[in-house]
């Protein structure tokens, strides 16, 4: 019945389907079918908590046509993006570019499933019920009675008494324009440019320029030094949303109201003292100086960049300029966005300070202070390394942390191509970001505990809208943008994600067909119109020790060089066919300090060990929407007696596990089974053993 409906109302409402004739309705109904079990969602998601499941079901149907039948138009601030909307250009010498998100498809993979979750979660979003703080907070007139009937508020962090009301929208605003982007979707469109309409009415009723869903008064008392939470942060969201609608969804408008933003920023900040600078940056400011960066790069206006450089933070970029680690137990989700400003100044002005101190920070970030599955943190701070295996507790891995340091990854390789860069790159994507979002319900988690028996604890759908829910808005809509680089000389194949690239200046398009991390094997599919010589890069990942590469199925000589490039260069043909089988294998990573203490991998996958249910009550694993903040001192009731101890023998770990059938799926002598991290969900599970020496 449901089929039946979907396609009626496929007909009704999107007139595009109208021109379809048998045959070609009939491929488009088998692609819809094909995707059935999202629309099951979408449409469970919906008809929950909704008065009028008609509309939405129209604007599902929408959605679900113009992605299925969509077609292309949109931007992507990276070294080689957004050709013709930069005044600024990069000036720092960089050796790859990042393709605009449009030129990459994802195809069928467990990227693209948690992408089209999120998609359906986008869309559900109420733009009158998002906003309303912030027609509240300029007096505006929101709907009859003044929006209490009408407009049911939105909790958790949008709550209309949190003070970091409004970073969603701002989230969102970046969502919604990468979402468009990646799938083409009008929609998605859509949705941004009605929230840039009404926030442009709002800037125009608060008269000045100023922009938010809170007063300005929070602002003076963080330039006075009072107490306040952060309003710059939830700022920054509002700037960077803005000014991407603008770069990925060609929103003028969003354009035209972030630069009066700015505007606003330097009339009220540059009358300021150097002393009172200094107090006010203390408190957390997110990147908005990366926001200024790149408004300055998109306008040229010397003003953004003032203010860019107003909030560097001496007190914590000052010591990376001399590579001194000191980090302490500072705010970590503070500190990774502060160096990504750096790295947006390096590119702009070719400062070599700022180049330097964004290298050293990385390693750093890598070599001392990431566990197993990427993150980093625990209950959102840096802590002492030495001690590291006693911090794998509930509160690690917030997943803000992860996505700003994917951000730094790709400014740094796109300064040096490196292929541990891309390793990093990886093993944060699949064992932290992928494994973020509920498969169930699209909720998405704010860390990734450690603590041997946790589970993962999703947000909900109204009640959370916590930082990473803001980001995690984000992360599932630009997949695409991690997976190829290009240069002078050629492309860059960095990750094994089902997908298509359409390389505009070489005129070629690569397809990317892989099973990857289930099977070992990619293959990469030339279409060209006419020859083109270029080399193709194929990554040899530190985790495989001996790579196959066949080309139009003859064996090519590959160098044993885990952690490299393999260059193919040739005159690449229309429909020359690349293979290359990259052999896992399971190893074993211990903590620095206690050699008792590891996790498993398999090639990048991190396996955990399922722990079942016992002692999981409602509402677990998801937040209890009663309460705020409830993930910072989540119980998550572990049993008593619950086994966290692996008998290994460290030469030989994968002696240890036996794989079973085709899935990722392992089990040991001992009856326990182990999956990639990102598959564990509501359950609890071991990534960290108790090592016994066999
Ligand atoms: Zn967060």
């Amino acid at each position: 019945m449901l089929k039946v409906l979907i396609i009626l109302q496929t007909f009704l409402f999107y007139p595009k389907c109208f021109s379809y004739t048998l045959n070609s309705y009939a491929a488009f109904y088998h692609k819809l079918m094909n995707n059935f079990r999202y629309f099951h969602t979408f449409i469970r998601i919906f008809i929950k908590n909704t008065k009028d499941i008609y509309m939405k079901y129209k604007t599902i149907i929408f959605a679900l046509c113009v992605w299925v039948a969509g077609t292309l138009s949109a931007q992507s601030v990276y070294p080689g993006q957004f050709a013709g909307k930069m005044k600024l250009n990069t000036v720092a010498p960089v050796k790859v570019e990042s393709f605009d998100l449009q030129d990459v498809r994802l195809l069928p993979s467990r990227f693209r499933d948690n992408m089209l979750r999120d998609s359906v979660w986008m869309t559900s979003i109420d733009v009158n019920r998002l906003i309303h703080s912030f027609r509240t907070n300029a007096g505006i007139w929101a709907g009859r009675e003044g929006g209490y009937v009408t407009v049911k508020k939105y909790g958790g962090w949008e709550s209309l008494d949190c003070e970091l009301r409004g970073h969603t929208t701002g989230h969102l605003l970046s969502a919604y324009g990468l979402m468009y982007a990646a799938t083409g979707s009008e929609i998605f469109k859509l949705k941004g440019d009605s929230i840039v309409t009404e926030l442009g009415k709002v800037q125009d009723a608060l008269g000045n320029g100023y922009l938010s869903a809170f007063p300005e008064e929070l602002i003076n008392r963080n330039i006075k030094g009072q107490s306040v939470w952060a309003p710059w942060y939830t700022l920054h969201k509002l700037f960077s949303g803005l000014i991407d609608q603008y770069l990925y969804a060609d929103n003028a408008q969003a354009l035209a109201v972030v630069t009066k933003m700015g505007d606003w920023a330097y009339d009220k900040l540059k009358p300021l003292s150097e002393e009172t600078r200094r107090r006010m940056i203390r408190n957390e400011f997110g990147g908005i100086n990366e926001s200024f960066y790149n408004l300055y790069a998109v306008t040229g206006d010397e003003r953004y960049r003032w203010l860019a450089h107003f909030f560097y933070h001496n007190d914590v970029i000052d010591p990376l300029k001399e590579q001194n680690d000191d980090l302490g137990t500072k705010h970590t989700n503070t500190f990774i966005p502060k160096v990504l400003a750096e790295a947006r100044n390096y590119e702009l002005t070719g400062d070599k300070d700022s180049k330097a101190l964004s290298d050293f920070f990385w390693h750093t970030m890598i070599d001392h202070h990431t566990f197993a599955p990427g993150c980093s943190s625990q209950k959102e701070h840096y802590f002492d390394t030495k001690r590291f295996s006693h911090f794998l507790n509930g509160y690690t891995g917030e997943t803000c942390c992860t996505y700003n340091m994917l951000k730094l990854s790709r400014h740094l390789f796109c300064w040096q191509p490196d292929a541990r860069i891309a390793d990093y790159y990886e093993r944060a994507l699949y064992n932290h970001i992928l494994g973020q979002q509920d498969p169930q319900t699209g909720m998405v988690c704010y860390f990734l505990p450690l603590l041997s028996g946790a589970h993962k604890v999703y947000s909900t759908k109204e009640n959370s809208f916590w930082c990473c829910v803001g980001s995690g808005f984000e992360n599932h809509a630009k997949y695409g943008e991690g997976i190829y680089y290009r240069s002078a000389a050629g492309i860059y194949i960095n990750l094994f994600i089902p997908s298509v690239v359409r390389w505009k200046e070489k005129g070629i398009t690569l397809k990317q067909e892989t099973a990857f991390p289930a099977g070992e094997a990619t293959v990469l599919t030339v279409e060209a119109d006419r020859p083109v010589r270029t080399t193709v890069y194929l990554r040899y990942p530190s985790w495989s020790e001996k790579v196959t590469v066949r080309v139009n199925g003859k064996k090519v000589q590959v160098k044993r060089k885990p952690g490299s490039y393999i260059a193919l260069n040739r005159l690449w043909q229309n429909g020359d066919r690349i293979e290359a089988a990259y052999p896992m294998r399971v190893h074993l990573e211990t903590t620095p300090d206690n050699p008792q203490k590891g996790a498993l991998l398999y090639g990048p996958l991190v396996l955990a060990g399922e722990r079942g249910t016992e002692g999981m009550q409602a509402p677990a694993p998801f937040s209890n929407p009663e309460l705020y903040n409830d993930y910072y001192t989540y119980d998550y009731h572990i049993p008593a007696g619950l086994k966290t101890t692996m008998a290994i023998d460290r030469k030989h770990p994968a002696r240890v596990l036996q794989r079973v059938g085709k899935e990722l799926k392992f089990t040991t002598e001992q009856g326990d089974v182990l999956r990639p991290l990102y598959d564990m969900h509501h359950q609890r599970y071991v990534v960290y053993w108790d090592l016994k020496d066999k």
